[in-house]
């Protein structure tokens, strides 16, 4: 059956080679005579598996060897739940910037470590735009933490003002989409479902500095100090994950980050543009330098075309546009391994639906 044309938002789509890789390595890895599902987390092939991975995340993030590169178990939100516990020590505060509901919870997990306090917020607005940067932070910030791409409510932060503590950064939804300056980060990281491969799997990068200053004493699948040290395999590591992170990452270099922002750019002015000169659409974030490249989300004017166009979409093998729960209706989400091509195809049927709808004033006529 012919694959479809799919914008989900997370688990999103996987490049077909890439699927095709892991297809094959799914009946045997390599010359091992095992699958990649039966390898051994301590074994050479992994340990290969693992050392590709984290030099393919140094050359790609343009980092040195002053940041370590961990896998984690537990996708997005146990790293809402280790940043605090490894960073947050008694009498500080944990800083948050609550731009979306992401980071929203981030900050609400903190808050079960220590002491947390939103610096900037756009939620009273309902999230329809970035906050205003934090002019200043408290004296006894740990730690500032931002999410750089808010996926439900399809904001992105473009240009990352200045931060005088240690920036930490969710990067889940726009990790490796744009070049960008990784080294002024203390930490970033991403659940994979996104540009990175499957569920289940996380990165993170931590600058050696932050793994110096233990916050509480922690069991060892928890703490990054002890994670790096165990170079990702404490436990029982996700090896069909991180491979699939490493067939990622191997794809994203071929084709180049340069020549991926160029892409998502060209998509991102395809979509905002059909949405801007649309008589049905309705952009939700009108504010275009706060708008998404990866996750772009709309309305209609009239809530009763939304079934309608959901219906003339699945007919022309599009799925995943419905917005999220919170937001309603419709989320394009164009990561990495949304091409171009997939993009064009979406706003043509945007197109043809505004042909074949009725002008309001005929409407209003009937
Ligand atoms: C998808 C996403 C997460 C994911 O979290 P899970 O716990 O893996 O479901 C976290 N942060 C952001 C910004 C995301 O887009």
């Amino acid at each position: 059956m012919k694959r479809k044309i799919n914008f989900n938002a997370g688990p999103a789509t996987l490049p077909e080679p890439v699927l095709q890789e892991l297809a094959k390595a799914t009946l045997q890895y390599g010359k091992t005579g095992t699958s990649v599902l039966e390898l051994q987390h301590r074994g050479s092939a992994f340990g290969e598996i693992l050392e590709e991975c984290n030099a393919l995340v140094h050359e790609l993030c343009g980092i040195g060897p002053e940041y370590e590169v961990i896998w984690l178990h537990g996708g997005g939100r146990l790293q809402f739940c280790m940043i605090p516990m490894n960073f947050l020590p008694e009498g500080k505060v944990a800083a948050y910037i609550d731009s979306g509901q992401w980071a929203h919870e981030a900050m609400q997990y903190a808050a079960y470590y220590g002491d947390t306090k939103i610096v900037a917020s756009s939620r009273e607005s309902g999230y329809a735009h970035l906050p205003q940067w934090p002019a200043r932070l408290p004296a006894k910030a740990a730690y500032l933490h931002l999410t750089t791409n808010n996926t439900i409510y399809g904001t992105q932060w473009h240009d990352i003002p200045a931060c005088s503590k240690p920036l930490i950064a969710d990067m889940s939804s726009d990790i490796l989409s744009r070049r960008h300056d990784h080294s002024r980060y203390a930490m970033f990281y991403a659940a994979a479902q996104k540009n990175l491969g499957v569920p289940g799997v996380a990165l993170a990068v931590v600058h050696k500095d932050m793994l110096r200053k233990a916050a509480r004493p922690l069991p060892p699948m928890l703490s990054y100090k002890a994670q790096a040290a165990e170079r990702s395999v404490v436990n029982t590591a996700n090896v069909p994950g991180i491979y699939t992170a490493l067939l990622m990452l191997r794809w994203t270099k071929q084709r180049g980050i340069a020549a991926i922002e160029k892409e998502n750019t060209a998509k991102a002015e395809l979509l905002y543009g059909q949405l801007d000169k649309s008589r049905i659409f309705v952009p939700r974030v009108s504010e275009k330098a706060h708008r998404s490249q990866m996750n772009v989300c709309f309305t209609t004017n009239d809530m009763a075309h939304e079934q309608p166009f959901l219906d003339m979409c699945a007919r022309h093998n599009i799925i995943g546009i419905k917005g999220h729960r919170y937001t309603g209706g419709f989320r394009v989400s164009m990561y990495n391994a949304v091409s171009l091509a997939d993009v064009a195809a979406l706003v043509d049927v945007m197109r043809e639906f505004e042909d074949l709808s009725p002008s309001p004033l005929l409407r209003r006529g009937r």
